[in-house]
């Protein structure tokens, strides 16, 4: 059944070629014990690998069944292997981190065998060779006689026809060797034994046939296998297999079972990548400590960017959560003038001088012309007009309301000098106009320490604001505090609004009149005093409710505020600071509530300050809408006057004020200047390029303004100081509440509609595009949320950057222990060819391991990832208020996972390579 024809085997070294096996010619019957005799280096061995199939001939033939292997391919010879032999070994080459089970499965694992009939048929095995009930031990708790039983049966599950034995007993003791030869002999009853041996007498006593070998010849056969009879035993052989194959077909019931058959018949010899799977599991849990270790390191890339991914996404959310929240307090805007944004980032980056080449003993002149020339021409093209029409306003209107929560028309109107309120000093008791008392306040404070931060009083302190229409909203947000606190709802009501901290400041109460003059003064005193000396009997440190509710205000017309004089036929105008010199009745203005933001409110749509209703502005703008001041304001005297700080509308005022180191009270006579009131953003521009006179001026709402500074004409400062007195009823601002976040898309896109093609239908009148001039809108929170979440993003990127060197050191790490663990299981690489593992599934074997490794690392680092999340968020839910600061997206998590089995796999890919292309003669002769 096996023939070997002139088999010749020369291994090439470095140095030489050795001539192992010279030209070997043998026949062996189906069923005999040859034993090979021989000294060492003989090529026993070598003529064993070659019969089993694992080392290959140099030339000659091997026939098995009749057939030349010539052209075998290695797939053959796995299937060969797999299925005809069973190899014993010296050194038994069992795997010690399989239990005996383990090992003896092997051969059927990698026959692809289903489990259940794997360890039905490994316990035969094992019961037959004299193991029942060790089973489960490993290699390294049984005796050597113990461990060559198991390789017994390991050669013996796969029924091979041909068993192989390298010097069975070379490591037994005489007793355990008699043992193990008798097992061999009941063996050789049904199969071919070949066994190399060096003994003699065993040989003798055992073998039904001995051959002698001497320097690669065979020198002596003592029961050669005639041809003859060969030739017969090979066509009985033949017939059989024929038969058998045939039976097994005719059995199959339809074709795809017997394509299946077929199949199955040809791919016998193939691991699943499952059962590799199994295998490298079961050597990784052998090894756990290692194990742990590696998946830790491996881990620590994985956890670096997982985290930074947690962050970002965490804080993405968190910015998210806040957009509705910070949309009351970032409404969309409609302003008359407003920066073109696209602008301002374009200017950022324009660099435009040129250098030039100096030569020497020359001095150059920096045109500082040219520069301010280029400066100012860009700052007014950041500047976007908008023109609101009645027609855009109307639009607005007709916005569908489900859009906006509330809609707030400014109309640039300045309240602080047509109110005037009760304000005391000494024994005296004022009624004078909110403009008269910060302007008092502004000119005690410039005879103090304070003086270089007197006008910081009408900076800080903004004067009186309107509120929403819609109290709904407000509501929402704000609740009532103080007993009898509501919300005002008519003309004559307003209310004070706190801050987060349930607080006013000092400078808004002291315009607002609250203090008396000397109570303000102490907290300056307190303020700036070198050794922390005040009056604390005049010191105030809160106000109770009932102290704020009540106060009453009056709001006097223009007509009645402003005097018409005459001097030298010429008509100007004085202001009428104190309400005694006002004639007639004005409207009373009363605190009604205090309102205080929720909790769980941190953008509230008010600050902190005194509102009023829309109700009031409506009835200031009825009431002023033909005041005699905006006549004289468009004549050309009164615009003579207008333009010219010193000549603008004046007022007197005095106030009682003891001077440092003094006693006594002086009183100080003051001269207030009211002109055109320039808008802040011009005004502070017009600071910025040090350009025109800015906003000096004696303490009016702002200041005179310089005509042609910037291209600001006389013309738009009239129309703003006009504006600032109720004199135009088309509103200059538009604030615009949307519902939510999700609405704000439509609300824009509501107003971007006004800016492009086509007619637009407002209250059944059509307004085409030629009658519209585009509005630029401001979306505050849509800048800032962009740029938050692009920062958070180049952050993130730069982060991953860095952490991702540490996930390069881990893949490489793992790629040597892969290596280390190759070097390690050599002689398990060995076992797995000889047993007709291909290349293949010892590459499996590996790729498996890495695999688990980088699954390992993957969940390890997601583990640890998700854990430090949950405590990082612990902590800082406190803190912040949101409890999900760092939460890594479940796909993430998975990606992180795949990228980190993607890294080992490809690390281990060389090393799998490595061990797949082991030669087995060599894996297995390594100690
Ligand atoms: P035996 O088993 O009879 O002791 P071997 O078959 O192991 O002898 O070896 C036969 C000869 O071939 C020896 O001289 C040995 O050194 C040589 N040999 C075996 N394997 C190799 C190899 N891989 N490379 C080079 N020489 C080898
Ligand atoms: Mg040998």
């Amino acid at each position: 059944m096996l023939t070997l024809k002139e088999i010749k085997k020369d291994y090439m070294t470095s140095s030489e070629r050795v001539r192992a096996l010279r030209g070997v010619t043998l026949s062996f019957r189906k069923k005999e014990f040859v034993s090979i005799l021989g000294p060492s280096g003989c090529g026993k061995t070598t003529l064993l690998n070659i019969i089993g199939g694992l080392d290959h001939y140099t030339s000659g033939d091997l026939i098995i069944r009749g057939k030349s292997t010539k052209l075998y391919t290695d797939r053959d010879w796995d299937v060969y292997r797999n299925h005809r032999i069973g190899f014993i070994f010296q050194s038994y080459n069992l795997i010690p981190h399989q239990s005996v089970l383990g090992n003896v499965e092997l051969a059927l694992t990698i026959s692809g065998i289903s489990r259940e009939e794997r360890i039905q048929r490994a316990k035969t095995a094992l019961d037959r060779v004299g193991l029942k009930n060790q089973y489960y031990k490993k290699p390294n708790q049984l005796s050597g006689g113990q461990c060559q039983r198991v390789a017994i049966a390991r050669a013996l599950v796969n029924d091979p026809e041909i068993l192989l034995a390298d010097e069975p007993t070379g490591a037994l003791d005489t007793q355990t060797s008699r043992q193990i030869m008798e097992l061999i002999r009941e063996i050789s009853g049904e199969r071919l034994v070949i066994m190399v041996t060096h003994n003699p007498e065993i040989a003798d006593e055992y073998s039904s046939r001995i051959i002698r070998l001497l320097d690669g010849e065979v020198i002596e056969d003592t029961n050669p296998f005639s041809e003859k009879e060969e030739q017969q035993e090979v066509s009985a052989t033949l017939s059989e297999e024929a038969y058998e194959t045939l039976e097994e077909e005719k059995r199959a019931k339809n074709k795809r079972e017997l394509s299946a058959l077929r199949r199955k018949r040809k791919e016998r010899a193939k691991m699943s990548f499952f059962t590799a799977f199994m295998l490298s599991a079961k050597n990784l849990i052998s090894k756990r400590g290692r194990t742990a270790m590696v998946g830790f390191a491996g881990s620590i890339g994985i956890i670096g960017i997982a985290l930074v991914l947690a962050f970002s996404a965490g804080i993405k959310g968190y910015v998210a959560s806040m957009q509705d929240d910070m949309l009351s307090g970032n409404p969309i805007t409609i302003s008359e003038t407003t920066y073109d944004l696209d602008a301002l980032s374009g200017m950022m980056d324009t660099s435009d001088k040129i250098e030039i080449i100096k030569e020497p003993n020359k001095v150059y002149i920096n045109s500082l012309v040219e520069y301010l020339a280029s400066t100012s021409k860009n700052l007014t093209s950041l500047i976007i007009q908008n023109t609101i029409t009645e027609d855009y306003v109307k639009y607005l209107r007709d916005m569908p309301e489900e859009y906006y929560s509330a809609m707030l028309f400014d109309y640039g109107i300045a309240l602080a000098p047509s109110i005037y309120t009760q304000f005391k000093y000494g024994n005296t008791v004022e009624n004078v106009s909110i403009q008269l008392i910060t302007d008092r306040y502004t000119s005690i404070l410039k005879e103090t320490e304070f003086k270089d931060y007197a006008s910081f009083v009408t900076a800080l302190a903004p004067s009186f604001k309107q509120m929403p229409s819609n109290i709904d909203y407000l509501k929402e947000q704000y609740e009532l505090v103080g007993e009898g606190s509501k919300y005002a709802a008519e003309a004559g009501e307003i209310m004070l609004v706190l801050d987060a901290d349930d607080e006013l400041s000092d400078l808004l109460l002291a315009r607002l009149g609250y203090y008396t003059q000397e109570e303000f003064l102490e907290i300056v005193n307190k303020a700036t005093s070198d050794n922390g000396e005040y009056d604390e009997s005049l010191y105030k440190e809160y106000f109770e409710y009932d102290e704020l509710l009540g106060k009453t205000f009056t709001v006097y017309s223009n007509d009645q505020i402003f005097s018409k004089q005459s001097l030298f036929g010429n008509d100007y105008y004085t202001y009428n600071g104190y309400a005694s010199d006002i004639e007639g009745e004005g409207t009373e203005l009363k605190v009604v509530g205090i309102l205080t933001p929720k909790d769980n409110v941190s953008f509230g749509v008010l600050q902190s300050g005194i509102y009023y209703t829309e109700e009031l502005t409506n009835h200031i703008l009825d009431m002023n809408a033909d005041s005699e001041i905006f006549d004289f304001a468009n004549s050309e005297a009164g615009h003579k006057t207008l333009s010219m700080s010193s000549y603008a509308i004046t007022y007197k005022y005095d106030f009682e004020f003891t001077k440092n180191g003094e006693s006594g009270k002086e009183v100080i006579s003051k001269d207030g200047v009211m002109g055109y009131v320039v808008p802040p953003i011009i005004s502070s521009m017009m600071s910025m390029s040090s350009f025109g006179p800015g906003g000096s001026g004696g303490g009016t709402g702002g200041g005179t303004g310089g005509s042609g500074a910037l291209g600001i004409e006389d013309e738009d400062l009239r129309e703003s100081f006009i504006r600032s007195l109720g004199g135009n009823g088309l509103a200059n601002g538009i604030k615009i509440y949307p519902v939510s976040f999700d609405q704000k898309d439509m609300v824009t896109d509501y107003l971007t509609k006004w800016n492009e093609d086509g007619d637009i239908l407002v209250d059944g009148e059509t307004i085409t595009a030629e009658n519209r001039n585009d509005v630029t809108y401001t979306d505050t929170l849509s800048i800032v949320i962009a740029m938050i979440n692009n920062m958070i993003d180049i952050i993130s990127y730069a982060l991953i950057a860095f952490t991702s060197i540490s996930l390069v050191v881990s893949t490489v790490m793992i790629g040597i222990i892969t290596y280390v663990s190759v070097v390690e299981r050599i002689k398990e690489i060995g076992v797995i060819r000889s047993l007709g593992g291909r290349k293949k599934d010892v590459s499996h074997l590996f790729n498996a391991e890495t695999f688990i490794i980088g699954l390992l690392a993957g969940t390890f680092g997601i583990g640890i990832t998700y854990l430090v999340s949950a405590v990082a968020n612990a902590i800082l839910k406190p803190l912040i208020g949101y409890s999900s600061i760092a939460a890594l997206p479940f796909t993430q998590a998975l990606i992180l996972i795949a990228l980190s089995i993607a890294l080992t796999l490809i690390s281990g890919l060389i090393p799998a390579r490595k061990a797949a292309k082991q030669d087995p003669v060599v894996a297995l002769r390594t100690e």
